[in-house]
């Protein structure tokens, strides 16, 4: 029998404590061990020691993989799977609307070593077929997008990758694994930033891939060579953190969805993004593939707000540039230092982000008071 997902997340991986029977996962730090009679060549790098093999196992349980390896920022899990997996003369398709900062790597490295990469605009199955070259070798998604929530048929990508015999990513750092489980629809690499709704109290930078052993065993090598593995001491964070995973994110889930609500009606708000509202585009796709609609959602205000002193106006939710918080955080992309101010001329032409646009990321307060303090706030 399978473990919901509320129990792996409080059980699964953890170790056990057999110097004091305490009932959480002892932290072990050393990054040396005692040669003449350890088992193994144990060190941090080679992904191998105690605290990271037990988060890994979490994560891996949680996203219904065989195999995960934990790194030090979702960008290294990210770049470190990608450079894993392709060679000099392959062809990488990745979608419009993902992470700046996994195009930038995409844009600014893969050709030095000989990778091309096409983007895709659209969501359609025809739309990734013709981006199809001999020498394709994997395809690249994240759903949902940031910051304008764009949903994509995980299950349609799997079946267009398997047809060509190509390897897929998928970017779950939005959705979670307690929303949304990719490898069940044949995805072979799930990625995420931990620093993100894993870790979800604003405090650690971490990143996961999760797949099948023949997916993720290669990249062992990779992160011993590249360096990005995480220590200890923050895989033990991120394991308390993951405790909470399923009950925090139902909380986002249910937070989320009635701010989306609450926006869509409101006067000074001209449309609002959340898979979870019937008038989003692909809210049937999003009702399929995933079983919450997660925490980030996006809105664009009236042009007669002002999107600074909206900002300035609120009390308890906090502008804040990065997401997946305790806290209810919102930022304006084209504000502050959000990912976004970055990102490349190319790929700004590609996403229709408007300077009226807002992203907000629910955290866990009680909904009445994160009400109160957006009605006031968004009053002209
Ligand atoms: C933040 C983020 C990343 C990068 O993660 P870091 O931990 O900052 O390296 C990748 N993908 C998505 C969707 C993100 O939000």
């Amino acid at each position: 029998m399978r473990y919901s997902l509320e129990t792996l997340c409080v059980h699964s991986g953890t170790i056990d404590d057999r110097l004091t029977w305490g009932t959480r996962s002892p932290l072990f730090p050393s990054n040396s061990h005692k040669h003449l009679v350890a088992q193994e060549d144990l060190y941090p790098r080679h992904s191998n020691v105690a605290n990271q093999r037990a988060v890994a196992e979490k994560l891996r349980d949680l996203e219904q993989g065989e195999k995960a390896l934990v790194f030090s920022s979702g960008m290294a899990a990210i770049s470190t799977a990608l450079l894993s997996h392709l060679r000099h003369g392959d062809h990488l398709i990745m979608q419009k609307g993902i992470y700046s900062g996994t195009f930038r790597f995409a844009a600014n490295h893969l050709p030095k070593i000989g990778v091309e990469v096409s983007l895709v605009a659209g969501s359609k199955r025809d739309d990734f077929l013709s981006q199809m070259r001999p020498n394709t070798r994997a395809i690249y998604i994240e759903t949902p997008t940031n910051p304008l929530l764009e949903v994509l048929d995980i299950e349609m990508i799997a079946e267009v990758a398997a047809l060509h015999g190509l390897t897929t990513f998928i970017d779950n750092t939005i959705a979670t694994p307690i929303n949304q489980t990719p490898i069940r629809y044949g995805i072979d690499i799930v990625l995420h930033s931990a620093t993100k709704f894993l870790g979800g109290h604003g405090d650690i930078t971490a990143g996961v891939a999760i797949g099948s052993e023949s997916h993720i065993l290669p990249m062992i090598e990779y992160v011993n060579d590249f360096g990005g593995c995480l220590n200890p001491q923050t895989c033990h964070l991120l394991e308390r953190s993951l405790l909470t995973l399923a009950i925090r994110m139902a909380k986002v889930n249910e937070n989320a969805m009635k701010l989306a609500v609450l926006l869509n009606e409101h006067p000074s708000v001209t449309a609002v993004h959340y898979p979870g509202l019937t008038s989003h585009p692909s809210h049937e796709v999003a009702k399929r593939q995933m079983a919450g609609f997660g925490g980030v959602l996006s809105f664009e205000l009236d042009p007669r707000i002002d999107v600074t002193a909206f900002q300035n106006r609120l009390k308890l939710v906090v502008p804040a540039n990065s997401m997946g918080e305790a806290t209810t955080t919102l930022n304006s992309p084209f504000q502050a230092s959000t990912s976004f101010r970055s990102l490349v001329a190319e790929q700004r032409r590609n996403v229709d982000v408007s300077h009226q646009l807002i992203r907000m990321s629910a955290g866990i307060e009680g909904f009445d008071d994160l009400s109160l303090d957006l009605l006031q706030a968004l009053a002209p």
